[in-house]
């Protein structure tokens, strides 16, 4: 049974992806709208890395940030961009009063070589900022309790996550992950290289397996096996996939407040009901 717990006070903050069709939209600022009732702290929308969503991540951002009404934040991505361009958008958010950005590498759809672009790594982004804009962003970038799939090993993804923090970010948010002592053990040893920034764990609301397994292979999450087999018997079942799935990710959540995690970051989906359900349960309401 899952143990309620009050955190009213926890910082939440809720990402989004930008749509392609107008009724999608329409969906997105919904959805944002129910989610603002909760009293985020920020929202954040996503970016295709080589500028494929430039103009329509803009336009979710300025329209959540002024309609909605809760500080957005845009992902941006520096493979694939060039600082000509990179500079143009930061100029644009910088004057339309943004004041966080979720600053990353991003992953180039294949054919496209990772040298495309300027700026290489996150840490030359973050870098990039700071220049052009001082200390105006609040800078958020990428962490990776279970390891980046690209990465040579832990202790070297570990090391270029300190070169991010040095090069003058904030904060980080994690990629999603259902096994608590990776989250504790990454912060661990982050602390133990000198870097004290907050490190916000990224919640994946469960609610389809087969998705969320094609996700967790591409991202390098580890579906542990007792998840899986659960998940697997359940077969198309869609009420019971999402009613254990908001049993475990509310579990996960408390398990992280309770351990110390500065704040939640959810991963929507563009779905209010998944991050209301778990929310409630946290809240015990
Ligand atoms: P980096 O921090 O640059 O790391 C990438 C790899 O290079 C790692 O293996 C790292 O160990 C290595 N590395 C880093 N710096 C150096 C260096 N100086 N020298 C040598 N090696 C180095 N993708 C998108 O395209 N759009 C999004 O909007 C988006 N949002 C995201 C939000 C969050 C919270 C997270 C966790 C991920 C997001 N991603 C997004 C995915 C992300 O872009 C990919 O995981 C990408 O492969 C790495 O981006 P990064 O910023 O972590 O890269």
């Amino acid at each position: 049974m899952v143990k309620h717990m009050k955190s009213n006070r926890l910082p939440i903050s809720f990402e989004f992806f930008p749509t392609k069709t107008e009724a999608g939209h329409e969906k997105l600022i919904n959805v944002a709208r129910q989610l603002a009732e909760l009293g985020p702290e920020f929202f954040s929308c996503t970016y295709g890395a080589g500028g494929s969503t430039r103009d329509r991540t803009l336009s979710t951002v300025l329209q959540l940030d002024s309609e909605v009404k809760i500080p957005t934040a845009p992902h941006l991505s520096c493979v694939g961009d060039s600082k000509a361009e990179l500079r143009e958008l930061l100029t644009l958010y910088r004057s339309k009063g943004i004041r966080r950005i979720v600053a990353l590498r991003g992953d180039l759809p294949s054919g496209m070589g990772l040298s495309s672009g300027e700026l290489r790594y996150a840490n030359d982004l973050v870098s990039f900022i700071r220049e052009e804009t001082g200390d105006h962003f609040h800078i958020e970038v990428a962490a990776y309790p279970e390891t980046h799939p690209q990465a040579r090993s832990f202790e070297h993804d570990l090391m270029n996550f300190v070169r991010k923090a040095k090069a003058g970010a904030d904060s980080a948010i994690t990629q999603y992950f259902f096994n608590t002592d990776a989250y504790f053990y990454f912060v661990e040893r982050v602390r133990k290289a000198g870097v004290e920034i907050p490190i916000i764990p990224g919640i994946m609301p469960i609610t389809n397996y087969s998705k969320l397994a094609r996700f967790s292979d591409a991202c390098g999450a580890e579906l542990p096996r007792w998840l899986r087999k659960q998940l697997e018997a359940y077969g198309d079942d869609t009420a019971s996939i999402q009613a254990f799935g908001e049993e475990v990710m509310t579990r996960l959540s408390e398990q992280l407040i309770e351990g110390g995690a500065p704040s939640l970051h959810f991963y929507t989906l563009n779905q209010a009901e998944p991050c209301l359900a778990i929310w409630k349960n946290l809240n015990g309401i």
